[in-house]
């Protein structure tokens, strides 16, 4: 982009519209940054209930492969995230690790 066509853009915004640029680009960048945040968290820190794994996950117990679309069975499950191994009943966390309750 050359020089002149740049200031063209910059003059034919409105301060409003600037404004709005801003505000958007502000957004963008405020999700962005939390969904990195989120990533790398889960990665750094095995058992971090605020992570996110994107692992497929396998039973602790039975070996089971875990559904990816899961319908949690209590609060802790919908909150954090976890399964309970269809084949055993073995409850574990988003990290396929056993919940010793
Ligand atoms: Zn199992």
């Amino acid at each position: 982009m050359s020089r002149e066509v740049f200031f063209r853009l910059i003059l034919a915004v409105s301060e409003t519209d600037l404004f709005m640029i801003v505000f958007f680009i502000g957004i963008v960048i405020g999700i962005a940054s939390l969904i990195f945040f989120f990533i790398s968290n889960g990665k750094n820190s095995e058992n971090s209930q605020m992570g996110i794994n994107l692992k497929r996950v396998y039973c602790p117990k039975c070996g089971l492969k875990q559904p990816i679309i899961r319908k949690p069975k209590n609060e802790r499950q919908a909150l954090y995230g976890g399964n309970t191994c269809k084949n055993c009943g073995t409850e574990m966390d988003k990290y396929g690790q056993k919940i010793v309750e």
